[in-house]
């Protein structure tokens, strides 16, 4: 019997709780819901980040971290669509300040999860995410598209932990589904200047939460070597620096 199956079970047993703070009765409760407004933004060089930041719903700490875990490693994907809100919230404020608009094309990729990852949990809970984000963002005049444009090579972890010379290994340690990049991208954006927006699709790297930074500079570095650059970067949370 899986896990996942398991779980199932158990909420037919037991009524659940806030997958942030076991407040009863509820999937994410109106308190932790607005952790998820308070925004915290992380300078990054505007050579690899057009914007020069990445932004976060939250801090990586409480019932946001709680309610991350659980939805990540315990499987909760009942969650899915609480966080794609307040991405969807983050995402539109972000886009109008930049000046995006809503008949400007928008992809959003997916931070990969490692194979050893996929094969445990079950699920791709990035690309869950994507995928209601997507729906959201369309419903506010977007033309959106899903790239799941990297994937881990075998043997390599998406790890917070490890050694200095782990962590700026990290840039190689992720591939490019061409597959993907093609299917969304044609070969004149990936040919065009990097940064070059006029030309191109707003492109979105998303990801769960930003520790170190490196996951994040490792597939945007990997992107912009296949010829996609990434115009901003947005995760659930951020470790406080
Ligand atoms: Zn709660």
């Amino acid at each position: 019997m899986t896990y996942s199956l398991l779980r199932e079970i158990d909420y037919l047993l037991a009524p659940r709780g806030c997958a942030g703070c076991l407040q009863p009765d509820c999937v994410l409760c109106h308190t932790c819901q607005q952790q998820l407004d308070r925004w915290v933004e992380r300078d990054f060089p505007s050579s690899l980040i057009c914007l020069g930041a990445l932004f976060s719903c939250a801090r990586y700490q409480g019932p946001v971290r709680h309610a991350i875990l659980t939805w990540k490693d315990h499987g909760d994907r009942e969650v899915t669509q609480y966080f794609a809100f307040a991405l969807a919230r983050l995402i539109l404020c972000t886009l109008h300040v930049a000046g995006v608009l809503s008949d400007h094309p928008l992809v959003l990729i997916p931070a990969p999860s490692s194979r050893s990852s996929l094969r445990e949990r079950g699920w791709y809970p990035m690309r869950e995410l994507c995928t209601q984000l997507a729906v959201l963002l369309s419903s506010q005049g977007f033309h959106v598209h899903v790239c799941c444009a990297l994937h881990q090579k075998r043997g390599s972890h998406k790890s917070v932990t490890g050694s200095v010379r782990q962590r700026q290994s990290k840039s190689r340690t992720y591939q490019i589904n061409w597959h993907q990049v093609e299917s969304v991208f044609d070969a004149q954006t990936l040919c065009s200047p990097p940064m070059s927006l006029s030309s191109s699709p707003f492109v979105m790297m998303i990801d769960d939460i930003c520790t170190t930074g490196s996951t994040v500079v490792g597939c945007i570095r990997s992107l912009r070597q296949a010829g996609v650059s990434v115009h901003a970067a947005f995760t659930l949370a951020s470790v406080p620096g």
